[in-house]
């Protein structure tokens, strides 16, 4: 039997990205998304990966989500907590609907979508939970203060939990992309994508998510197993962290 795995924000960009190298992968594949009704039948009939809405910033339809992707594909083997939105201002203008969006979708989502599967996990002695975080956790960005902290805290997480797992022989890994070619990046204003961002890259270029995907791909995969609580930045040298 494939082993399962659960991609939030797995219909579009990177988390497009990663369900596609875990289905190629051999993995049984069901991908999360929040409200894009249009672009998750898309990648369906496209892909024909099953697709589940569920918002991944509320607990309890979380779990009515986790619920019905285990009936339907059996239970959670491998966790990608992929879902994230960006909500940016300076901090003297950002508002506190813009920090509690930022911090429901980037951290909380990860209590919400962990905690369903950690016991499945913990109870067949395997499990792979993966985080995309970003650069922006590891280094703060200005104008970001509600995203870099919630990506910040992604990664206590990571470290915290993969310690309570590693008995059970289930790793917790992140990974922290740089700026990554999709909708997010490139709604960014192209003249300063030119001028400001990429001149800060030392590869000279945006990444692409494939480039993220196959990375879950290896640490969703047994060869990985002795990977735990580790961050994985993959930038093109933007930070050498
Ligand atoms: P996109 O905006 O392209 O896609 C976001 C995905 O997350 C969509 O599938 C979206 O669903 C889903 N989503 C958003 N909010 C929710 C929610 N509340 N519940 C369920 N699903 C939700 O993002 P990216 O691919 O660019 O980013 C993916 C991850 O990588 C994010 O965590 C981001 O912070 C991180 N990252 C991205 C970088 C980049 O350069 N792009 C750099 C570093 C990190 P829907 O389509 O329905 O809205």
């Amino acid at each position: 039997m494939a082993r399962v795995a659960l991609v939030t924000g797995g219909t579009r960009g990177i988390g497009a990205a990663i369900s596609k190298a875990l289905k190629a992968a051999g993995f049984s594949v069901a991908a999360n998304y929040g409200g894009n009704d249009e672009v998750a039948n898309a990648f369906k009939a496209e892909t024909g990966i099953p697709v589940f809405k569920f918002d991944v910033g509320d607990f309890d339809a979380t779990a009515a989500g986790i619920a019905k992707v285990e009936a339907e594909l059996g239970p959670v083997d491998v966790l990608v907590n992929n879902a994230g939105i960006t909500r940016d201002g300076f901090f003297h203008k950002m508002t506190k609907d813009q920090w509690s969006a930022v911090i429901r979708t980037n951290l909380d989502s990860l209590f919400n979508v962990t905690r369903p599967v950690w016991e499945g996990m913990r109870n067949r002695s395997f499990g792979r939970v993966i985080v995309i975080s970003s650069i922006n956790g590891q280094k703060g960005q200005m104008g970001q203060v509600n995203y870099s902290a919630a990506k910040a805290g992604d990664l206590g997480f990571v470290k915290a939990l993969a310690q309570e797992g590693a008995a059970k022989n289930i790793t917790v890994n992140a990974i922290c992309p740089g700026y990554i070619g999709t909708e997010m990046v490139r709604a960014i204003d192209e003249n300063v994508l030119k001028t400001r961002i990429i001149p800060q890259i030392p590869v000279g270029r945006l990444g692409e998510p494939e480039e993220i995907a196959r990375i879950v791909a290896f640490l969703a995969s047994d060869d990985a197993g002795f990977i735990t609580g580790s961050t994985i930045s993959a930038n093109g040298g933007q930070a050498m962290i």
